[in-house]
């Protein structure tokens, strides 16, 4: 059994429950209560027993006697114990895992998926089996591997690499890594994971090989890291027409934003966060205060700067629905983050396509493209206008020009 969309600050006790609590209410089954951010997790017995984290790993929770909890809260252990997870999974049960992805996708519109895999099963098994079967798939799937090695990503045929190989971590589990203290936690500002040297040594060698490339940098010392980096590996090998990409950009400082436009690098951002994080419940506002939480997800500034950016959900993060984050950059309550309905649309249609070198093909309605389309309950700009934008609803979707998904009529 799994949960998703933990957060501390939901709980009374104000901490993940621990393996001892689970056990007691789940009896005998296996259970997995999954951080909002994916970036810590608590597990049951028989679920940390296949986790296997050795002791002393970082991000390892133990009790006063020193017991570990089944509880982890760092990438560190985190991944380690996925791997082991995922790991413990058959080749048709992942692959059931990304079908009903793409089953659910369907039934929101989506046409094209820019999918993560690698780095959560021990051989990066889920990649060989995606590139092997995803031509089943109703949609189409580009495959981001996320391997530290360039030369993993090419030997199994692809032209780019990386996706979420963090950089830093998560706001609420204060690993996303800030310039400045967590206002609930001062002694803490975020993780940086990997040294300068190795960001580079990774950029470097993607560059060389004219791959595209991307890495998780959520936080300022984070975003500050790779855009250096590219910086760097562009000084010194030169620019190309590569698309590199940044993945989350979640709480950037303007002169990051002005480094990003300089570098031409693509912004691929989540407005799935701040719908659910930064509405009524002020979850990140808890952790880094009200000023810190205005300044997550700048969507109106960098469009204003002219930089491309895109618009996803981080599934399974936040459920792949790209019509409620389409209304939320439009019409969201924090009018700092507010685009108009052109600009959101264009984050997941022509700029994605963009990304992905597939403008010519995807994206836009127009003669010679791809038939790639959902047809929507209600004109955007007229239910923008009238203050119905979060109502519009997929009534059907159309791959290639045939009909993939129709919507039951009421
Ligand atoms: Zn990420």
């Amino acid at each position: 059994m799994y949960g998703f969309n933990f957060l501390d600050q939901y709980i009374k006790e104000k901490r993940y429950p621990t393996k001892f609590e689970l056990d007691e209410i789940s009896h005998g089954h296996k259970v997995i209560v999954f951080a909002a951010s994916m970036h810590g997790n608590a597990y049951s017995s028989k679920v940390d027993e296949i986790a296997s984290v050795p002791e002393g790993f970082p991000g390892v929770e133990v009790d006063k006697k020193g017991n570990p909890t089944g509880v982890y809260t760092s990438d560190d252990a985190t991944f380690y114990a996925q791997n082991n997870i995922w790991g413990s999974f058959s080749d048709d049960e992942i692959w059931k895992f990304v079908q009903d992805c793409a089953d659910y996708a369907v039934t929101q519109g989506v046409t094209s998926i820019h999918g993560l895999f690698g780095q959560f099963v021990e051989g990066d098994r889920d990649v060989d089996i995606v590139l092997a079967r995803k031509d089943q798939l109703p949609i189409d799937l580009t495959v981001f591997h996320q391997t530290w090695e360039p030369e993993e990503a090419a030997r199994r045929g692809l032209k780019r690499v990386g996706g979420c190989l963090t950089l830093d971590g998560a706001a609420f589990e204060h690993t996303m890594a800030c310039f400045t203290p967590y206002t609930d936690r001062p002694e803490l500002r975020g993780m940086l994971y990997h040294s300068d040297e190795e960001v580079y040594d990774f950029i470097s060698k993607a560059h060389a090989r004219n791959m595209q490339c991307t890495m998780h940098a959520v936080g300022e010392r984070a975003i500050d890291q790779l855009l250096y980096t590219y910086l760097r590996v562009f000084s010194e090998q030169g620019r190309k027409d590569i698309r590199h990409r940044l993945e989350h950009f979640c709480l950037p400082t303007d002169e990051q934003i002005q480094m990003a436009k300089e570098l031409d690098i693509i912004l691929s951002m989540q407005p799935s966060f701040s719908y659910f994080w930064d509405g009524a419940g002020q979850e990140f506002a808890n952790v880094v205060g009200r000023k810190r939480a205005d300044r997550m997800d700048p969507f109106h500034k960098i469009i204003e700067k002219g930089i491309t950016v895109l618009s996803g959900s981080d599934a399974p993060v936040a459920p792949i629905q790209p019509l409620t984050y389409l209304a939320h950059c439009v019409s969201g309550y924090n009018q700092v983050r507010n685009i108009s309905v052109t600009e959101a649309i264009k984050m997941c249609t022509v700029n994605a396509a963009y990304a992905n070198g597939e403008e010519k093909q995807k994206g836009s309605l127009e003669v010679g493209k791809t038939a790639d389309m959902a047809v929507i309950s209600k004109d955007p700009y007229e239910a923008a206008a009238a203050g119905e934008i979060l109502e519009m609803e997929v009534l059907a979707t159309i791959k290639d020009g045939r009909i993939i998904y129709r919507k039951a009529p009421v």
